[in-house]
């Protein structure tokens, strides 16, 4: 599985290490060469090393080789293609070796800060600050071997900070390292359940448990799960905002619903026979030896279809005192 992960960032401290103990090597061995080189020239040839064709060509060779050769383990092998590719056609197009040398050293010191800049799955929010932090400082006129002081002390708070438990987790993954190494540590990183989880981080585990049964590469699959986390924020802010509406929702739905029960209890209330006597307006009784006390012609209107109501009295004393004028008012024509 190893071949098909391509080297990513961030690098674990081992991966650094090691890709300094090559440089290192590899940078003794080039520059005994060209020192070899140098003194057989010197002692062979009578133009001087710099104006030696044969051994200025012979230079350029070493060079090429140190720069373009594979590169398993070294920082080079963390670069896009384009670097490489970019190398090989100055080598082609006979550029000067300070040109070339040039084009290393932006390369190296872009290697440097994805390095030290890249956040990781499963950083400590303490060191993306540190990251962040060392981002900035390289956009100012900090020397180097400042920024990687100040990275190795915040670094040291942080890990005296831990518990000892995430102090074992940090030392498991500076461990690590071969890319194999740091996919599993990914992978359990990422798919690990969590008490904390929500449906929705159960979701994206399964999701994510997915990418790694079917060995998609680690470098795509990093800024997967980033951008799941990062979504999974934004979702969280959305649910929070739908509960709102629903809220509000549920707010608007109680009040008209109070006010459907509010104009049910006044259409009750208006089904209560009301006395017809002018100014009377009491409520009439519907069982006893007052109930159905009302105008028989108006009775009769309704049933014949030609009044929508009954006419009701309150009483007989009401009915007495108020037939007179009820029947002048509605039954006099
Ligand atoms: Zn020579
Ligand atoms: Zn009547
Ligand atoms: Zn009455």
């Amino acid at each position: 599985m190893t071949a098909d992960i391509q080297p990513t960032y961030p690098l674990t401290k081992a991966q650094a290490e090691e890709i300094a103990s090559l440089h290192e090597a590899d940078t003794s061995e080039l520059e005994g060469r060209l020192k070899d080189l140098s003194e057989t020239c010197q002692s062979n040839c009578t133009t001087g090393f710099s104006k030696c064709t044969t051994h200025q060509n012979e230079m350029r060779k070493l060079y090429q080789t140190a720069y373009t050769a594979a590169s398993s383990g070294r920082w080079t092998s963390y670069r896009p293609e384009e670097y490489t590719q970019d190398l090989k056609k100055m080598f082609d197009a006979q550029a000067s070796i300070e040109k070339i040398n040039g084009r290393v050293r932006k390369e190296k010191l872009q290697h440097i800060k994805d390095s030290q800049c890249t956040f990781g799955p499963g950083d400590h929010p303490t060191a993306k600050k540190i990251k962040m932090r060392a981002a900035e400082l390289r956009g100012t006129a900090t020397p180097q071997s400042d920024i990687d002081s100040y990275i190795t002390e915040e670094e040291e708070k942080l890990l005296s900070a831990l518990t000892s438990e995430e102090q074992e987790a940090q030392a498991e993954y500076d461990k690590s390292k071969s890319e194999d190494e740091k996919y599993s540590y990914l992978r359990t990183y990422a798919c690990t359940s969590q008490p904390t989880d929500t449906p929705r981080d159960i979701e994206l585990r399964q999701k994510w448990t997915k990418l790694f049964e079917n060995k998609v590469p680690y470098s795509e699959i990093l800024p997967v799960v980033e951008k799941d986390i990062a979504d999974a924020k934004s979702n969280a802010q959305i649910l929070e905002n739908r509960l709102a509406d629903l809220r509000n929702a549920q707010a608007a739905n109680n009040k008209a619903k109070a006010a459907k029960e509010e104009s049910k209890r006044k259409q009750a209330d208006d089904a209560i026979r009301r006395c017809c006597s002018e100014g009377c307006g009491n409520v009439c009784e519907l069982n006893g030896p007052n109930a159905d006390l009302g105008c028989e012609r108006c009775f009769a209107l309704k049933e014949e279809g030609a009044l929508q109501d009954y006419s009701w009295f309150c009483s007989p004393e009401c009915a007495k005192t108020n037939a007179g004028s009820h029947n002048s008012r509605f039954h006099s024509a």
